[in-house]
């Protein structure tokens, strides 16, 4: 893996040049530029073995101005401020891109949960938790998976602020175990909503699912339901890879095959998976294959200027936050490649987060059909707007998501004008 802090800068250049395209004066969109709150902690944590190892945490509130903050909370060794700063921005606009009522945050501390037993790992959230309590709040901000965290994660968050509240709010969090308030339908979210983008995508270019190659990095929560579904869908899914390796096969790989290997091996890595005409490739060589989809799944800034001239996919997918940077971007547009956006292709997550919490705070429950058909019907009004606005204007996906974002996040905060 290469680099994982994405600087803010990529992202502030391309909010400046949606901004000038929306025709906004400097004044009227500043304060995109700046999350609104950001807090470290330092987490002690007492070790299985003694002895009390300190973490350094993070939560950044982006945005207010169109409801309460939302984003995931990521467990990575090489997190930084700058970059969980980047994230709760792209929160921001995700959230707007798909218009549902939130703002942006995100968090994370720098560990790496691999590395830790599991009553640590349920320690360090109990405690990170008890540190940001007083940001935190089903109508404030409302933490959600993301890198190196999962379901029983978002349970022990549940449990820690309940505990200081005196009683149960489950709608503090999303992406928790089901029995406990989750949704249906929420683990497999983002993943449904990439295949969905990847179907509209293949739709407005005139091309089948049936038959068409695809490459992903990262076969974690997102990528491993993407290929999944899109499999399910016909596609031809010739190449996977996740931290351990990758994998390839030009006929195709058999991807409930791998999905049941990772499931029954410790650490639910691809290493060691082998079958009839498999080669062993690298992260890297993944994504220069010669194939019709490249899927980024992983971290950010994995396509840069290094390798963007090098990708032969004709249609990038990006289903991790900020995998390319803006040079990268920019020589994508001069080979015609066509790169769907971060903020909407991943926005499937978020949305049934929101499903989740409506539920939460309702005291009620959705049913399987309703959650992926209400999804279905947010995320293809999303890519319609913005792949309309971008062929009108004859500008990229991503300055079209980002022109309809900031537009949405730029109203809101001149109705409610500047306080005070
Ligand atoms: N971590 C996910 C993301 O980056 C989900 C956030 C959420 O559901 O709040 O979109």
């Amino acid at each position: 893996m290469q680099d994982t802090n994405i600087t803010y800068d990529t992202l502030l250049t391309t909010i400046d040049q949606a901004a000038a395209l929306l025709g906004l004066q400097e004044a009227d969109y500043i304060m995109l530029k700046y999350p609104e709150r950001a807090l470290t902690v330092s987490i002690p944590v007492e070790m299985d073995h003694g002895g009390i190892q300190v973490f350094t945490g993070y939560r950044v509130q982006h945005s207010t101005s169109r409801g309460p903050c939302k984003g995931g909370l990521r467990y990575h060794p090489g997190v930084e401020l700058d970059e969980v700063k980047a994230m709760a921005a792209l929160m921001t606009l995700k959230c707007a891109v798909v218009n549902i009522p939130y703002g942006g945050a995100k968090g994370a501390v720098k560990v790496d949960p691999a590395a830790l037993s599991r009553q640590e790992l349920k320690r360090l959230t109990r405690r990170y938790t008890a540190m940001i309590l007083p940001l935190i709040g089903p109508e404030k901000d409302i933490p959600a998976p993301d890198v190196g965290t999962n379901e029983e994660v978002m349970g022990w968050i549940m449990d820690t602020y309940s505990m200081f509240k005196g009683y149960t709010v489950p709608g503090i969090v999303t992406g928790k175990p089901l029995d406990i308030g989750g949704s249906l339908g929420r683990r497999e979210a983002t993943g449904r909503g990439v295949t969905l983008i990847t179907r509209e995508t293949l739709h407005r270019l005139g091309r089948p699912m049936l038959g068409t190659t695809v490459a992903i990095q990262g076969m974690g929560a997102v990528g491993g339901t993407t290929a999944k579904l899109l499999d399910l869908e016909g596609c031809k899914i010739v190449a996977v890879s996740d931290v351990s390796g990758g994998l390839y096969k030009r006929s195709g790989l058999d991807i409930p095959d791998i999905l049941t290997y990772m499931q029954d091996h410790p650490g639910g890595f691809l290493s060691g998976y082998n079958g009839e005409g498999i080669k062993h490739i690298t992260n890297e060589a993944l994504l220069t294959l010669d194939t019709d989809i490249l899927i980024p799944a992983a971290l950010e800034n994995q396509l840069t200027l290094d390798v963007a001239p090098r990708v032969r996919a004709k249609i990038i997918v990006e289903a991790a936050n900020g995998p390319t940077t803006s040079d990268a971007d920019r020589v994508f547009e001069q080979m015609g490649v066509i790169v769907v956006p971060d903020i909407l292709v991943n926005a499937g997550g978020v949305v049934v987060s929101y499903f989740e919490w409506i539920q939460n705070i309702q005291s009620l429950t959705w049913d399987e059909e309703a959650v992926n058909r209400t999804l279905e019907q947010i995320m293809i009004r999303a890519f319609n707007e913005i792949w309309q606005a971008a062929a009108r204007r004859g500008i990229t996906l991503r300055l079209s998501a980002y022109m309809l974002a900031i537009d949405r996040v730029v109203k809101a905060k001149k109705i409610r004008g500047v306080f005070p």
